[in-house]
């Protein structure tokens, strides 16, 4: 695509007449106009991103189409930062610098959409694990914004001024790659920022609305291991064993009191264990039993204090269970951990105010905290008392189906469904105009 270098200048009505409509309207319809223009090349790349997949720290096609991407825009491009991540730095004078990220990764899941592009890719995730790779979280809508946001900010370097670091990040999913990335010099090889921003696509919003949550926008996100350790033996002789299933089991009832009992009920917290494994066969009573959680929570000390009282209650029951000392439960909580995302509060609702009165008022909405998790709040954690961030939410359902769903009808596909189809063009419109919109306000030309 090619913008207009001319695009965010006002034109007044009285010039074109009102033959000209379009030429007259406000700066900003200008700016959508012109990314409806791009649409088409845009869909190209998305089509093309989705149909290859990669997954987490092999992103090495995506990263290189990004790279290229913003080379062919003026951009000074690295790649190969904290694995596969690309930085693309524009230098346009003195004033803030802002930084604007897409994640790139996609996920072992076997695409079921059914669409003519579908992804027909497999993959080996680097834990070993052989599957189908899919675009389930629509990783590839946010790169191809990035790349329309890449070229808009170029084609009006005239009214902006500051510098721009837009950065492909890999490894979202897995939690590792902003942490990868920071670690391989991001904040000092590369200009430090005063902003980050970023989008998400939503499955619960209405398709190219924008919403963003005002303070935490998403939880930490613990996984927990535990091995449950019993005595095995007959199942006709339970009084000769130490029965790990039934111990596990009482583990997993206790364990929703941290949630009901243990905290107040205006901190959202999650305490799912979602596998628990144990026993081969109908008459033999297992010698252990192994549980999976994710342990969400917004807090640093309400984190703490959940897995405080989860290894609390697995010794107790073990205890109480009649196991010896060196029969407790061992507990692993995986690292690293995804720390919560902050939105900071004044510039989000600042952001959000500045987006209602460029892209329309029903357009733009605060929307409440959720309990998933991301590592882009990472990019503001490393210098949390100076950069201000904010994740928007970008709606990628049909508002007729999520209309319907919500009065009853078929239930819609979530975020890692491979039926996961988001209304792509409204994603990656609305995505790269709010992000753009956002950028350029953050740094006036004074
Ligand atoms: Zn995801
Ligand atoms: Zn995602």
């Amino acid at each position: 695509m090619k913008a207009s270098a001319t695009l965010l200048v006002t034109v007044s009505a009285a010039v074109f007449g009102f033959s000209s409509p379009a030429l007259a309207a406000a700066p900003q319809d200008e700016l959508s106009a012109t990314i409806s223009r791009d649409l088409p090349g845009l869909m190209t790349i998305y089509r093309d991103l989705h149909a290859h997949p990669e997954l987490s720290t092999q992103e090495l096609r995506s990263a290189a189409i990004l790279a290229k991407a913003a080379r062919d825009a003026g951009f000074t491009v690295t790649e190969k930062v904290g694995g596969t991540g690309v930085v693309a730095v524009l230098k346009n004078g003195e004033g803030p610098t802002v930084l604007i990220r897409a994640d790139m990764d996609a996920l072992p899941v076997v695409e079921q959409t059914g669409l003519p592009f579908a992804s027909k890719q497999r993959g080996t995730s680097t834990a070993g694990v052989e599957s189908g790779v899919m675009h389930a979280c629509g990783h590839d809508t946010h790169m191809t914004a990035w790349i329309e946001t890449a070229r808009l900010m170029a084609a009006h370097k005239s009214e902006w001024a500051g510098t721009l670091v837009m950065i492909g990040q890999p490894a979202e999913e897995t939690g590792e790659g902003a942490l990868a990335m920071l670690k391989d010099g991001l904040y000092t090889r590369f200009p430090k920022p005063d902003f980050t921003l970023a989008f998400h696509d939503s499955a619960d919003l209405p398709a190219g609305q924008v919403g963003a949550a005002v303070g935490w926008a998403l939880a930490n996100v613990d996984s927990v291991d535990m091995d449950v350790k019993g005595i095995g033996g007959h199942g006709a002789y339970p009084q000769t064993t130490k029965d790990p299933i039934v111990l596990a089991s009482s583990i997993v009832m206790k364990l929703q009191t941290l949630a009901s009992r243990e905290t107040n009920p205006l901190d959202p917290v999650v305490v799912t264990v979602g596998s628990f494994h144990a026993g081969a066969k109908h008459n033999v009573i297992s010698d252990d039993a192994k549980l999976q959680l994710t342990v969400r929570s917004y807090s640093d000390e309400t984190r703490e204090r959940l897995l405080d009282g989860i290894r609390r209650i697995a010794r107790g029951e073990a205890i109480a269970s009649g196991l010896p000392d060196n029969l407790m439960p061992v507990i692993t909580v995986k690292e690293p951990h995804t720390r919560a995302t902050w939105n900071s509060p004044e510039f989000t609702q600042t952001a959000v105010a500045d987006l209602k009165g460029k892209m329309g008022d029903a357009n733009v909405i605060v929307t409440p905290s959720v309990m998933g998790g991301e590592d882009f709040g990472e990019f503001r954690r490393a210098d949390e008392n100076h950069i201000q961030s904010v994740i928007f939410w970008v709606g990628g359902v049909d508002p007729a189906k999520l209309a319907a769903a919500k009065s009853g009808g078929a239930p819609l596909p979530s975020l890692h469904s491979p039926f996961w189809a988001p209304v792509a063009d409204k994603v990656i419109s609305s995505g790269s105009e709010a992000i753009t919109l956002t950028a350029m306000r953050l740094m006036p030309r004074t």
